[in-house]
């Protein structure tokens, strides 16, 4: 591997032009005119795979609904969920939750400064650590992100997948190299910046770059074929079984399931569900109804229509079924309501689809 460092006697140079470029060209985003620890915090998580355009009308609400960490960690769950619909991954505002509860109890009210402690927090890594501490605290930790990678993979000609753990670690270190001390929070966004808005993943607009002097791939005219492509996990294709209970005041029950084959989304509402695996998905609900609702089905389902989703590598065919009840069945962590007012819940987009299904099979 080339060796990833910019020569010492040019660090300064190279610094400069990057900081200075970023005062110029930096776009005006709402969380960049802030140096409060949450808000920051905050718009790092949004931004994770959702792009900023997206996030901006997301960001601002959230502020306005929960100002501060105190607001967030004693807001019911639902709320924070149901203002966090429309951005997907929920498991990220989850985390957030649990994560500002830690921060009221243990850190007083404010994101840790020490990056282990930071990274102790619940749906924080390496990255968002770094992130935080140095745009809010002005710490020294360089950051690495898809951007990051992407202008490093560049300026240094590097081949190969780079998600590969030790391509990884020489990153980061390569990273921390560059970092410049005295300004990390300004730095780092830049790098991002960069990333985001000039070195782009395709037709990489190297005339306007601040560091085009010091790119190998620009110089071997290789920039554009870097970084190699990944590769690509193989697709799952997985069938899920789903049952609408529906009675005759037409209420369903939804359940919470917290991962595991059955869970189409962790910690969200959703109707009971099933992975069915080699087998008729109709036998594979039935049973399950049977053994966690005691409910004896006796060929009562009446088959909706199926849907796709996808998930990350899977794809999953949904194949819901309606079962009429005389009476839903009460259990621990379940909710009952009109089937008709499902699809304005905060739930997932898979869920939504059984729902209209159910809803389009009973005429509503
Ligand atoms: Fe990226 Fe081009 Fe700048 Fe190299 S010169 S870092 S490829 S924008």
């Amino acid at each position: 591997m080339s060796t990833l460092k910019i020569p010492a006697k040019d660090l300064p140079k190279f610094r400069r032009r990057m900081l200075s470029w970023f005062a110029n060209r930096k776009r005006d985003l709402p969380w960049r005119r802030t140096k409060d620890s949450y808000r920051i915090w905050l718009s790092e998580i949004m931004l994770q795979q959702t792009r900023v355009a997206a996030v901006i009308a997301y960001y601002e609400r959230f502020v306005e609904k929960f100002p501060d960490v105190h607001a967030l960690a004693s807001a019911p769950t639902d709320h924070v969920l149901v203002n966090w619909a429309g951005l997907g991954y929920y498991s990220r505002a989850k985390n957030l939750q649990s994560a500002a509860k830690e921060i009221v109890v243990r850190h007083s009210g404010e994101f840790p400064r020490e990056y282990e402690s930071a990274l102790a927090l619940p749906g924080i890594g390496r990255y968002t650590a770094a992130a935080v501490l140095s745009i809010a605290y002005q710490a020294p930790h360089a950051v690495l992100d898809g951007n990051v990678a992407r202008v490093l993979a560049r300026l240094f000609a590097l081949h190969g997948d780079l998600r590969v753990p030790a391509t990884w670690r020489k990153l980061e270190a390569a990273a921390q190299q560059l970092l410049a001390q005295k300004f990390p929070g300004d730095w780092n966004q830049a790098m991002m910046e960069l990333g985001a808005t000039v070195c782009t993943p395709k037709s990489p607009r190297c005339d306007e770059c601040p560091v085009e002097k010091w790119c190998r791939a620009r110089k071997l005219g290789i920039a554009e074929k870097l970084p190699s492509a990944r590769k690509k996990r193989a697709s799952v294709d997985v069938t899920m079984a789903a049952a609408v209970l529906l009675d005759p005041r037409g209420r369903s029950l939804l359940i919470r399931q917290l991962g595991g084959d059955g869970a189409l989304f962790s910690h969200m509402w959703q109707f009971p569900a099933l992975e069915a695996v080699g087998t008729d998905s109709r036998l594979v609900i039935a049973a399950y109804l049977e053994e966690k609702f005691r409910l004896a089905i006796n060929g009562n389902l009446l088959a909706l229509a199926t849907a796709r989703h996808t998930v990350t590598f899977r794809n999953i065919r949904l194949e819901p079924y309606l079962v009429r009840v005389a009476r839903l069945p009460r259990i621990a962590d379940a909710s009952i309501v009109a089937l008709a007012e499902v699809p304005s819940m905060s739930i997932s987009n898979a869920t939504r689809k059984i729902a209209d299904a159910a809803l389009s099979s009973v005429g509503q």
